[in-house]
């Protein structure tokens, strides 16, 4: 009997991996690890929708339990692969279990950054990343009057969105000098900064966070031009870090992720990975790259699958990625680092148009705002521009 093929991380990639797995034939044993709670769900609706409490956790799963049985997926919920040994071909689980594997995917995804801040281990201070968060976010959110958001990006700015609509307090402090600075340009945050502060959110660019203020429970948030705000509740929200610890206790490549070429593969034989966790080369944008979108984990986890079955198909996608932030949704086609100069389409001041980003004639992305068709259109224009070797850089999608 051959060994299982191991899914380590259940997770938007894992699951699909898995499916994908099944889909394609693939009839041995199969085991699904994940050391959350849950079933496995997706992330997005964590700072948009599930947040606010309008939609229910049931919708949230990727995958309702009877998936598993029918499906023969073994999933192991509550469950931490600790190690990795190669020349065996076996994981061994935090409780010591050794377990050997035919293939092995590693789809460990990101955890939030934590960073060395006077405070941040106080009651009252959070991340946000997985369903324990919200729930523990929730409680505190309920009674919170005023909350300040440390961090710009998308999810700082829809969690932003998101306290604002229930009536709080809040400030978000970015050291960059506008929001999502990393991945959109300036016409995007103008649109963005502006739309918060029409919903009563303070702003506070270019900020320095000294340190976080309270004796058990955080209350305030001083900053480095020796302002004070005060704070119920303050969320970190300064990025992602991707989970590489079992992959490079195993000797595997890893640069800003855990590395693998084009079919998803890593530096070691019968081991692939997919998703966040990844970095991998992109012919289009003549680079590696390192992606945290749900796009990538589906389609990298499709890959890796045919990949763990014998198919040599190279992943090379176009990247999409989007953001909710009250009733404007951003969709992102493609990666805009590198552009020479953007063209606006639609109408700016109603909130309905598409920024297009070109180096040249060349299209490289475009961002839209609620303009759903133009976000496809794009995405079609892109796919069908093929491979660049202008080396672009990625946005921090
Ligand atoms: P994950 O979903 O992170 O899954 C990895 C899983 O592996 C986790 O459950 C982790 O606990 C588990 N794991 C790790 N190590 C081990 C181990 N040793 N043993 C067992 N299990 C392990 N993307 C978008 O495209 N659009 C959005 O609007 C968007 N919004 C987001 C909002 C939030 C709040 C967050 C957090 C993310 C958002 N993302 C969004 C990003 C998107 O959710 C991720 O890109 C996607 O979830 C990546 O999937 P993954 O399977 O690679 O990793």
């Amino acid at each position: 009997m051959t060994d299982p093929i191991l899914i380590v991380g259940a997770g938007q990639a894992g699951i699909k991996a898995a499916e994908t797995l099944r889909q394609k034939g693939y009839d041995g044993d199969l085991v699904l690890f994940g050391d959350e709670a849950f079933l496995p769900y997706q992330r997005p609706p964590l700072s948009k929708a599930y947040l606010k409490g309008e939609m229910d956790e049931e919708r949230l799963f990727l995958r309702p339990e009877a998936y598993f049985e029918t499906a023969s997926v073994e999933l192991r919920t509550r469950t931490s692969v600790a190690s990795i040994d190669p020349a065996a071909r076996s994981i061994a689980l935090s409780n010591g279990t050794r377990m050997p594997y035919s293939s092995l995917l590693l789809a460990t995804g990101t955890r939030a950054r934590q960073i060395p801040l006077e405070g941040a281990t106080l009651d009252g201070v959070f991340s946000l990343r997985t369903m324990a968060d919200v729930a523990a976010i929730r409680e505190t959110l309920a009674g919170a009057e005023n909350v300040v958001i440390l961090g710009g990006g998308y999810i700082g700015m829809e969690f932003a969105a998101v306290a604002a609509g229930l009536g709080k307090t809040v400030t978000v402090i970015e050291a960059c000098h506008r929001v999502m600075e990393r991945s959109v340009a300036p016409e995007i945050s103008t649109y963005f900064q502006k739309l918060h502060r029409a919903h009563g959110v303070t702003l506070r660019l270019e900020q320095k966070v000294e340190r976080l203020t309270g004796d058990t429970t955080v209350t305030g948030v001083a900053l480095g031009d020796g302002s004070q705000i005060p704070a119920d509740l303050v969320l970190l929200a300064v990025g992602a870090v991707p989970v590489t610890g079992l992959a490079e206790n195993a000797g595997l490549a890893v640069g800003n992720g855990i590395a693998v070429d084009a079919c998803a593969r890593t530096s070691t034989p019968g081991i692939y990975a997919a998703g966040d966790c990844t970095e991998f080369p992109s012919a289009r944008y003549g680079r590696t790259i390192r992606l945290e979108s749900v796009q990538n984990a589906i389609d990298q986890a499709r890959i890796a699958a045919g990949s763990m079955l014998g198919e040599t198909t190279a992943y090379d996608p176009v990247p999409w990625f989007w953001s909710d932030q009250y009733d404007a949704k951003l969709q992102i086609a493609g990666l805009s680092s590198g552009y020479d100069r953007t063209e606006l389409e639609g109408d700016y001041d109603e909130g309905r148009f598409a920024l297009k980003y070109f180096l040249g004639d060349r299209l490289l992305a475009a961002d839209t705002v609620n303009a759903p068709r133009e976000h496809m259109m794009a995405r079609k224009t892109l796919a069908q521009t093929g491979p660049d070797s202008n080396g672009t850089r990625e946005a921090a999608a």
